[in-house]
């Protein structure tokens, strides 16, 4: 391990201490989330909702929740989170709003998205697209990955500062942004 890694980073690598609420928050602001591209499937005016289940779904399910946080580790509110992603073929909706929705985080920062786990498609590895505004703040659009996919070697979009911890069905991944 070189000399001055961060604490992000031993986070990210699954090293640190387990989540414990205000201590963790504070160990992951300061480095900003880092944008990324929206590629060709974003579509405007998605609904507003926390889960995109549905009652067809045998699929495998992903429950992702985290906070958004600003670079001095305050709770960002009514921040707009914009979720979409492929289904469990690869695909995504451009007709429809399956696996799409935006939500506002909390008065503590908070979100909660229930959703399934996307398939990987051709040239991409498993990922979230989130396009992310806090009131009167700029727009950041990235992605989020899963850990220990196969697919991540081959990306390279793929970044270990944007993977979400992942315990089963659960996901955890908090966002820094510039407010
Ligand atoms: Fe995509």
């Amino acid at each position: 391990m070189r000399q001055g890694i961060t604490r992000r980073e031993l986070l990210v690598a699954g090293l640190a201490l387990p989540f414990s609420g205000i201590a963790h928050a504070q160990l992951t602001c300061g480095e900003l989330t880092q944008p990324q591209t929206e590629g060709p499937f974003f579509k405007p005016k998605s609904p507003e909702r926390r889960s995109f289940l549905e009652n067809v779904s045998p699929r495998e399910k992903l429950l992702l929740t985290g906070v958004v946080l600003s670079r001095a580790c305050k709770p960002v509110a009514n921040a707009l989170l914009d979720f979409w992603h492929s289904d469990d073929a690869g695909e995504y909706d451009n007709r429809g709003y399956r696996y799409r929705g935006h939500q506002f985080s909390d008065a503590a920062g908070r979100f909660r998205l229930e959703t399934i786990v996307p398939a990987q498609y051709p040239g991409r590895t498993r990922h979230i697209h989130v396009k992310l505004q806090a009131p009167a703040r700029r727009l950041l659009t990235t992605q989020i990955y899963f850990p220990g996919d196969p697919g991540n070697a081959r990306d390279p979009l793929y970044r270990a500062d944007l993977t979400m911890r992942r315990t089963g069905s659960e996901g955890r991944f908090d966002f820094v942004i510039d407010a």
